[in-house]
């Protein structure tokens, strides 16, 4: 197979053209993909032709977004404009060729045409010396859309305009820029987003014109939000970037989004990029909405974060933080968090101490019984022979029976001193972590603060 992505550069690569370029890259990915000698390839091609909205800032951050995502690419980038000659080209040929004329008919007169003709019937021009081209369509025959995920549509010809293939300076239209370089680029499967599925039939008549049997075609299917509306910001984060922000992992974005509308099996979820090029089918992939809720992925990221090696992770952690020496706190919180972005609020205070909540101070320090709880857990902590996890934890658990209390009476009281606040990772390996004398000294400082 010779698959091709084809973003437009302009604005960040989003979710969903972050799925169209996984998918294609999953196909051309696969493991002894097809019976072609010709192996698999992916081609990348920035259709850069909106010359006012295409930045190469944006180019930047969509081949960014691919690199963090893990999607190489075989060919390319290849940039559109940079193919304006060979469009000139094609052109020529089916001018000289009478499949196209020149035709200065506008919009008014195509609506003129149709109140003449009916409304079923498409645009035929008159040629002219100049002006705009039209691409000839046959009278006769049916124009079929075969998609591999939606089957087929047949579109009579005589209900197809003529459509514009240049404009009056020469210069090609979308349609048929992208149906001459998915011909020279030899693309033998063409897979992308169901907004360009009405442009199909203008590109199969390009490949007919031109005598060159076309692509097969698969247009993936949207994505919605949890709500069933069309995915925007509104669902939040909606480019890859912020993805990458907002602390997703770009194993567990491409894992999610290669779940959505793939037809999985709903039981089969944590797959590695290999697992997914190996199991993908283009056929099984649903033609309905497939929903993007961040609160799997979410659960998904945290599935992959503990799949992680602790140092890889922490090298992620240090990298998203910008901080450095994270390890043993990494080790004692990897359980508690789903996202890179949740590790700072739960650990931070093991570096730069607690942090500030008066309502959980007053909650749990603001009685005289979580006071002297937490005294007796300094006593227990400073009379310990060595401070390990272990001791830790039974110096802890010796007050809760010594005082018939409840664990959380003497739990809670320790982790709002040491943290600031009521959620921290597990509170023997905080402490444990801090060691004696910055455990000591922050119980004492809110001791010294609850006696106020
Ligand atoms: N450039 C188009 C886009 O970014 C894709 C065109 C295509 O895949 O044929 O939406």
């Amino acid at each position: 197979m010779r698959l091709r992505f084809a973003p437009s550069p302009t604005g960040a690569l989003h979710i969903g053209g972050a799925r169209t370029a996984l998918y294609n890259w999953l196909l051309a990915r696969r493991p002894g993909a097809d019976g072609d000698s010709e192996a698999s390839a992916l081609v990348l091609r920035i259709e850069d032709t909106d010359r006012e909205r295409s930045t190469s800032e944006n180019v930047e951050q969509i081949l960014e977004a691919l690199e963090w995502l893990g999607l190489d690419w075989d060919e390319g980038p290849i940039f559109q404009t940079h193919n304006a000659a060979r469009h000139r080209e094609a052109l020529e040929q089916l001018l000289a060729g009478g499949h196209a004329y020149h035709s200065n008919a506008t919009s008014d007169d195509v609506r003129a045409y149709k109140r003449r003709h009916g409304s079923d019937r498409g645009f035929r021009g008159e040629p002219e010396s100049g002006g705009a081209v039209r691409l000839h369509v046959p009278d006769d025959g049916f124009t079929v859309v075969d998609d591999i995920i939606r089957g087929k549509t047949r579109f009579p010809n005589v209900s197809l305009d003529d459509p514009v293939i240049a404009r009056a300076d020469g210069s090609a239209v979308y349609n048929f820029a992208v149906a001459v370089d998915d011909l020279d680029a030899r693309i033998t499967h063409v897979v992308r987003g169901e907004d360009h599925l009405s442009n199909t039939p203008k590109q199969l008549l390009v490949f007919a014109a031109l005598a060159v049997a076309p692509p097969r075609y698969a247009h993936l299917p949207l994505l919605h939000g949890p709500d069933g509306k069309k995915l925007s910001k509104r669902h939040g984060a909606a480019s890859v970037q912020e993805l990458r922000d907002a602390g997703y992992l770009p194993e567990a974005v491409d894992n999610y989004i290669a779940l959505l509308g793939a037809g999985f099996a709903a039981d089969e979820e944590f797959f590695t990029l290999p697992q997914l090029a190996e199991r993908f089918r283009l056929e099984r992939v649903s033609k309905n909405p497939a929903v993007f809720d961040e609160r799997k992925l979410r659960h998904l990221n945290g599935r992959h974060l503990r799949e992680l090696p602790a140092d890889a992770l922490t090298r992620r952690l240090e990298q998203f933080t910008g901080r450095t020496g994270l390890h043993a706190a990494v080790e004692i919180t990897r359980e508690k968090i789903q996202t890179l972005a949740d590790f700072w609020p739960l650990a931070g205070f093991l570096f730069d101490g607690p942090v500030d909540d008066p309502a959980a101070f007053e909650k749990v320090l603001g009685s005289t019984e979580g006071r002297q709880s937490l005294a007796a857990a300094r006593a227990a902590l400073a009379a310990l022979p060595e401070f390990s996890r272990e001791n830790v934890e039974r110096a802890l658990r010796g007050v809760v029976e010594q005082r018939g209390l409840r664990p959380a009476q003497v739990f809670q009281p320790v982790r709002v001193a040491i943290a600031g606040t009521t959620v921290s990772p597990g509170i023997f390996e905080s402490v444990t972590l801090l060691g004696r004398t910055r455990t000591l000294e922050l119980i004492d400082r809110a001791l010294a603060r609850g006696a106020d």
